[in-house]
């Protein structure tokens, strides 16, 4: 699992992160949500290992990682603005972390087949990130992290860029991906309805922390402030 204890994070005199503790057990699938400039995205690239902590330790499988590297954390983000290597091609961009990972070419090439099959991108291999349309790039950046298989998924707001319909396909499709590897994912959305439909349990942000954590029933029928009592009576 993921273990989040204490985690303070500051630019200078901003404090964004003020104490967040969070415990995520394998295979879980955890929704993180919460208003815009809460810390969500910092918390998440702190996990990944892409911005250090001011304070506090993470754990993953019971080993403190504050000082472990990226590329050594067996972890895979989806960031928000789908960064892609724009020199590759999208085959290329998708085998890139396999290769670090040690996946022969065979494998390589299976992977790559089958995750472009699944997320429709079968004709666009050759293709570069420019001449992509946003969604299919979004679809591009989730693959790269599918074709990994890591031991947790980060990711945040994977499918902001989609139209309504291929939202719906997407979500299902990471769902069938959760339960066919059984690994861990945290979910980043603003959609109340995302949340409390992919979730095993809900984490709700406020201000730097994590007011709320618990099944989405719990969460709906026993709120445990004003905030989050109208966080999921509101309409956005
Ligand atoms: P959104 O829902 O809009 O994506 P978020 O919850 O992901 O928001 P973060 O991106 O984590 O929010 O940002 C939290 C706060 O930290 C914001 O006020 C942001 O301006 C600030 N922030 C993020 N990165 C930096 C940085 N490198 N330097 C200074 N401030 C930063
Ligand atoms: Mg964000």
């Amino acid at each position: 699992g993921i273990e989040i204890t204490d985690l303070h994070k500051h630019y200078g005199n901003l404090a964004i992160l003020n104490g967040v503790n969070l415990r995520i057990e394998d295979g879980e699938f955890v929704t993180l949500i919460g208003p815009s400039g809460c810390g969500k995205s910092t918390l998440l690239k702190i996990i990944a290992g892409l911005e250090a902590a001011s304070s506090g330790s993470i754990r993953i499988a019971s080993r403190v990682v504050n000082n472990v590297p990226p590329q050594q954390r067996d972890l895979a983000m989806v960031f928000q603005n789908y960064a892609l290597y724009p020199q590759m091609t999208i085959r290329q961009n998708l085998a890139f972390g396999m290769k670090v990972k040690g996946f022969t070419k065979p494998e390589i090439e299976r992977r790559i087949t089958e995750v472009a099959n699944t997320l429709g991108l079968g004709a666009l291999l050759d293709r570069r990130p420019r001449q992509l349309s946003g969604g299919q790039r979004q679809r591009v950046a989730m693959g790269r992290a599918m074709v990994r298989e890591p031991q947790a998924f980060l990711l945040d707001e994977p499918l902001s860029n989609l139209d309504a319909a291929l939202r719906t396909v997407m979500r299902s499709e990471i769902k069938t991906l959760h339960q066919r590897l059984g690994r861990t994912m945290v979910y980043v959305t603003h959609d109340q309805v995302e949340a409390m439909t992919m979730a095993d349990r809900i984490a709700i942000m406020q201000n730097g922390k994590i007011v709320q954590y618990g099944a989405p029933d719990d969460l709906y029928s026993r709120p445990r402030n004003q905030f989050v009592a109208t966080f999921f009576g509101t309409p956005q």
